[in-house]
């Protein structure tokens, strides 16, 4: 059988762009995944005690896109969830973006007032300042709570997390979670949140269920490619390892999982609490939160940061620095040289680190600028 486009990898950039080639396009695809089950790292499953779990951590949609969430849409029924973080800090569990809520949480009072008084002042209500910028600017108290939520909420769970301080790493990746002037507890505050009904897995059977669509599983595409025919290339796995390293690696981090199910229907006040401070882990989710099941169990999953080692672990987060940038550029270059016949998206494919619904904006886009045009 000869196919219009192999696609490597079965993640969210996997299954859009196979999706629309094959019902927009009727292209015939097949998809090359080397792990045993679609979906990439948004995988959920029902774990022996019949609660969902994701399997490569904790998963939460949200976007700002009525294109994704209506592309979406197409595919699973939504059931609507506003994640809430708690950070211990000090002993006690306060709102994670830091917000006016946690400052009342921490401080006396007539201090609280002082420093929301300041905020309000210099900032405005509302307004969402990453703490690299809250330290850059702020004087007097405003200084001393800029390095107190620094210290307590930043640097030991980045430290953990990506084994350099935040200043160390693009700037974008502590401005994720912005210290928020407000009291909205929510950790998103995206017009669309929520969880797919079934879950992300049966999202995307759905995607795939096409006759022009099959789908290998248990497969590096490596083993497979002189075997198979086909016509043109999209690479959603590591650009890295398309290019077999010929500029060396682009590193990553890892994370380790560990699942824990209890015999007691609930275990936190929220889906997820961040240990900045303590322990090994960053962080504790109650998969339950996500999915909106009542079970007398429940099944936690902590985190472990490591350094992604290949063959070892999975490249779970890009490293965004200068020196990776220009390494990137290097393979950005041969990408060129390619004129076209290997396309590439996705986290890995990108070095980018793209929520799910940024994957699904990359894809489409993808697919309506270059694939369509150049094939209708
Ligand atoms: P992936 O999902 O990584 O898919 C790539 C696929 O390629 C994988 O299945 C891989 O096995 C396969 N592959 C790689 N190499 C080969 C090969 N040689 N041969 C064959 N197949 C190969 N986003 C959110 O919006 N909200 C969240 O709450 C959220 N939480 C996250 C938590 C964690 C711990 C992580 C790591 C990510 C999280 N994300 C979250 C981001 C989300 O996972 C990504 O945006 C999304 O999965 C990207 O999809 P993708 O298809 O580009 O990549
Ligand atoms: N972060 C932190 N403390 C927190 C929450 C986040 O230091 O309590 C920093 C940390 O560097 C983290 C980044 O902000 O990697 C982005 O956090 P986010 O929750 O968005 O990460 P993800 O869900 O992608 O792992």
């Amino acid at each position: 059988m000869k196919f219009d486009w192999l696609i490597i990898g079965a993640g969210y950039s996997a299954c859009v762009l196979a999706e629309r080639l094959a019902t927009v396009l009727g292209q015939r695809v097949l998809i090359v995944e080397k792990r045993n089950h679609i979906g990439g790292n948004a995988y959920d499953h029902y774990n022996e005690h019949g609660i969902l779990v994701h399997k490569y951590g904790p998963h939460i949609f949200h976007t700002k896109s009525k294109k994704v969430w209506d592309y979406l849409s197409q595919f699973t029924d939504w059931r609507p969830y506003y994640h809430q973080v708690l950070g211990v800090l000090e002993g006690k569990k306060v709102p994670i973006p830091f917000n006016l809520n946690s400052l009342y949480a921490l401080f006396p009072p007539k201090y609280a007032e002082k420093l929301e008084g300041l905020l309000l002042e210099n900032f405005g209500f509302g307004v969402k300042v990453p703490i690299l910028k809250l330290r850059e600017s702020a004087s007097g108290d405003l200084s001393f709570l800029a390095d107190y939520i620094y210290e307590n909420v930043f640097l030991r769970y980045t430290m953990k997390q990506w084994g350099v301080k935040p200043e160390e790493l693009d700037r974008g990746v502590t401005g994720r979670v912005p210290v928020y002037i407000s009291r909205d507890n929510r950790y998103f505050q995206d017009p669309y949140q929520a969880m797919p009904k079934l879950g992300y897995t049966e999202m995307f059977n759905r995607m795939l269920d096409h006759p022009n669509i099959k789908v290998l599983l248990n497969t590096d595409y490596r083993e497979t490619i002189d075997d198979i025919k086909f016509n043109r290339i999209v690479c959603t796995g590591p650009i890295d390892t398309f290019f077999d390293y010929m500029y060396g690696e682009l590193p990553y981090r890892s994370l380790r999982f560990q699942f824990e199910t209890l015999d007691r229907e609930c275990f936190q006040e929220v889906g997820t609490v961040n240990y900045p401070n303590d322990y090994d882990i960053t962080r504790i989710t109650e998969q339950k939160y996500l999915s909106g099941q009542t079970s007398p169990k429940t099944t936690l999953v902590s985190e472990y940061p490591q350094a992604y080692v290949p063959g070892k672990n999975d490249p779970y987060y890009p490293i965004l620095n200068n020196d990776n940038r220009d390494r990137l550029s290097l393979y950005l270059k041969e990408i060129e040289k390619l004129k076209g016949t290997v396309l590439f998206a996705g986290r890995l494919a990108d070095y980018k680190y793209y929520d799910m619904d940024q994957a699904v904006v990359r894809a489409l886009g993808l697919f309506e600028k270059e694939i369509a045009p150049a094939l209708v």
